[in-house]
């Protein structure tokens, strides 16, 4: 009989959850033909299915170090995924551009160093006479707002992504389990998921996106990791589309931190706020609405028609993510409190290059 070593594709690997960060690696290691098991019990409540979709990759002002890498093969990634995940989906797609508002005047003159310094052609500042910027203006009633915009940047929509994984792995015939695992051990060469209703589940190696969760799974004595929960929350807001015209912003935009979607004429999608917590916070329409010195009145009569969150995890004493080999088969990639879907690619891609030399 062929070793594992000689037939390493036919390695059986265990994902633990099922978030954009669990899903994105079981596409890329199904495809690279392992067999793959996600175990998730309650994969609708993640994170991920709260997530706004913003790719902010290019635009992303530091320009060296380990988080400008992983965002710049993401960026390159991306296309590709998409090309592929429209046989599933053809309504998959990023939609462009990106644009960063400010009213300081500080961040802008960073913005413009940024953009002065890089010399690319995608990114541009949008100064006050440039159309975006005189709709934004007149919709917010202000009068300062400048800031860039990135051509190639953009937004997905992570539910949709989400699903047309979910179509992809059923497709590929990914075994999932809604299960989810209290422990997991070494046993000679093999490892040992056990599910609450004490099912084992053996594999040649483990994968560990499930989140804040991850460190409940691991040696405590011989892996120092610490993850605290950060809250993001999101709302949808109903506004009298007689007063604004929501169809002439942009797709996408993020004006003092804050992100904005307009859906329709009247609904705009408002996120997200970052704090160490894991309660929603019940004054949500002001924390996100707070964003210029003065509301504009269409905005402040808005209605809140859906509100959501997410918990997700940050690495304490570390940059985020974290992504390493613990053991022998034993990987962790997880501590994703930002750009989780912008970075899945370029994490699936680094954990599938790890499984090759563990296993070659
Ligand atoms: C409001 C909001 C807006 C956001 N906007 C953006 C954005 O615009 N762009 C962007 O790139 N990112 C955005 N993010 C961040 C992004 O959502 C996260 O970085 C990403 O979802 C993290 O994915 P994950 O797979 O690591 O975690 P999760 O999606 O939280 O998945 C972890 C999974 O692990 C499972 N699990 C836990 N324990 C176990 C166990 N013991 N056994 C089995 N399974 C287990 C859970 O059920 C869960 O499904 C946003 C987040 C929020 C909340």
């Amino acid at each position: 009989m062929k070793s594992l070593k000689e037939n390493f594709q036919k390695a059986h690997i265990v994902i633990i959850g099922a978030g954009i960060i669990g899903k994105f690696n079981a596409l890329e290691l199904s495809e690279l033909g392992f067999q793959v098991t996600i175990i998730d019990p309650t994969q609708l409540q993640n994170s991920s299915n709260a997530a706004l979709g913003l790719l902010m990759g290019n635009m992303y002002q530091k320009r060296r170090g380990r988080s400008w890498d992983l965002r710049k093969q993401s960026i390159e990634l991306w296309p590709q995924w998409i090309t592929f995940l429209q046989k599933f989906n053809c309504e998959l797609n990023i939609q462009k551009p990106l644009i960063q508002l400010t009213t300081n005047e500080e961040k802008f003159k960073k913005l413009e160093k940024f953009i002065y310094d890089n010399n690319d052609l995608n990114l541009q500042i949008l100064e006050r006479d440039s159309i975006f910027i005189k709709n934004i203006n007149k919709a917010f009633q202000t009068k300062n707002i400048k800031g860039m915009i990135s051509y190639e940047d953009g937004r997905i929509d992570a539910l949709s992504l989400l699903k047309t994984l979910h179509k992809y792995l059923k497709h590929k015939k990914v075994n999932f389990l809604e299960e989810e695992i209290i422990k997991i051990k070494k046993s000679k060469s093999q490892w040992i998921s056990i599910t609450k209703n004490n099912e084992k589940i053996k594999s040649d190696m483990v994968i560990l996106c499930n989140s804040l969760k991850a460190v409940d799974l691991i040696d405590s004595l011989s892996h120092d990791i610490k993850l605290k929960p950060v809250l993001g929350q999101a709302m949808e807001i109903d506004i009298n589309y007689a007063e604004v015209d929501l169809l002439s912003l942009p797709k996408q935009f993020n004006i003092n931190g804050k992100n904005i979607i307009p859906k329709s004429r009247n609904k705009l999608i408002i996120g997200s706020t970052d704090e160490y917590s894991t309660k929603p916070d019940e004054n949500i329409f002001e924390k996100l609405t707070n964003f210029l010195d003065k509301k504009p009145n269409w905005l402040m009569k808005g209605k809140i028609s859906k509100t959501w969150f997410g918990i997700r995890s940050r690495p304490v004493g570390e940059p985020s993510p974290i992504m390493k080999n613990l053991e022998d088969g034993l990987i962790i990639c997880t501590g994703f409190y930002k750009n989780g879907i912008l970075l899945a690619p370029a994490c699936s891609k680094w954990v599938a290059n790890e499984i090759k030399s563990y296993l070659s």
